[in-house]
């Protein structure tokens, strides 16, 4: 590394005033001419190899951000450390808002598969190979804790809380968030294809990497981009929905298929969610005796001459036990679709 260092007091700490450098130790000022003349190579292998301690020691707790912090001063001076490369990156905004998430996750994608590449230089095969993993399974658990901050951002408005008595600001909030959190989902989904890519361009580039271990990295990525398309929030009770097309996540399936034909996917059975003969019954049943009550609410102002009860009454209890007949008679014919259905699933069994 070049630096600056003072003839006088050999100080190599200089600030720039105007067009002078000036020695922090004692003061002497150099134009910018004479800052040349004093440029000398000087000997940084103990400050490289304190930062290099100090990021690997950030890594093993976990602490990606300040472990960032020291690898982007060590990538200052070895531009073509992969370690260094690759964990600036990993770290980088480490801490977002929900509308940062999803760019986060495209520039992850967008950086990290270089990494492959330079971790595949000056090293022996099985070293190459240790790293593609590690840099494949750290890069996939970053992209998935970024998912689930999308996902745990709605998770708050599960189940049909939207629809509570303090519903319509929640409800509003909901619809505001829905798309940031789609966003930041497919965001992750789709920052998992640069390193697909990179891999399987790695595999085909004959530089060695087992078949192995590339579709060991290959189904990570695939399987994590498969679950992550398949994130489902309930907004409200009995509704259940992806943030991706499920056209989208047959494709995903079939990826990983192409590499473990044992994969199964998870084909959820679309129940609609059918009133029984039983539940229809009692809405009809309902309806009617509400009817009633109307009607003799009807009954008791034509017997008192109040127009007041006799419009409550009259017209609303007829609507209601119209709308209760209807619903019984729709309860008869689903129950008999019901014992029709029975009856040919135990003919399926028997047969
Ligand atoms: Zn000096």
């Amino acid at each position: 590394m070049k630096a600056l260092v003072c003839e006088l007091c050999g100080g190599n700490e200089f600030v720039k005033e105007n067009s002078l450098f000036v020695c922090q130790n004692c003061g002497t000022k150099y134009s910018a001419e004479d800052a040349k003349k004093i440029m000398v190579e000087v000997d940084n292998s103990k400050k490289l190899s304190n930062l290099y301690e100090r990021a690997r020691k950030s890594i093993e707790v976990d602490d990606l951000e300040h472990a960032a912090e020291y690898y982007k001063e060590i990538l200052d001076e070895n531009p073509h450390d992969w370690e260094a490369y690759f964990y600036s990156y990993l770290g980088e905004f480490t801490t977002f808002t929900n509308s940062q998430a999803g760019s986060v996750a495209d520039k992850l994608g967008n950086t990290i598969p270089s990494a492959y590449d330079m971790a595949l230089e000056g090293c022996e095969i099985s070293e190459a190979e240790k790293r593609i993993k590690l840099i494949t399974t750290k890069t996939i658990a970053r992209i998935n804790g970024i998912a689930g901050s999308g996902a745990s951002l709605l998770r708050q408005y599960e189940g049909g809380f939207i629809l509570s008595a303090a519903g319509k600001v929640n409800s509003d909030l909901y619809s505001k968030l829905r798309p940031v959190a789609q966003n930041t989902i497919i965001s992750c989904v789709l920052a998992c294809d640069p390193l697909d890519n990179k891999l399987v361009e790695i595999s085909k580039s004959g530089k060695g990497i087992s078949e192995e271990v590339i579709k060991e990295c290959l189904l990570i990525i695939r399987h994590a981009k498969y679950d992550m398309a398949n994130l489902t929030f309930s907004p409200s009770a009995g509704v259940k929905e992806h943030m991706v097309k499920s056209e989208q996540i047959h494709e995903y399936a079939l990826k990983i298929k192409e590499l473990d034909s044992s994969f199964e996917e998870e084909v959820e059975v679309s129940k609609p969610t059918q009133r029984t003969a039983e539940q229809q019954r009692s809405l009809g049943k309902g309806f009617l005796i509400t009817g009633c009550v109307l009607l003799a609410l009807g009954l008791m102002g034509i017997a008192t001459e109040s127009i007041e009860l006799m419009l409550i009454g009259l017209m609303p209890g007829m609507i209601f036990v119209l709308s209760g007949l209807v619903g019984l008679a729709t309860a008869n014919s689903m129950a008999k679709k019901e014992r029709q259905q029975e009856h040919q699933n135990s003919d399926n069994e028997n047969s």
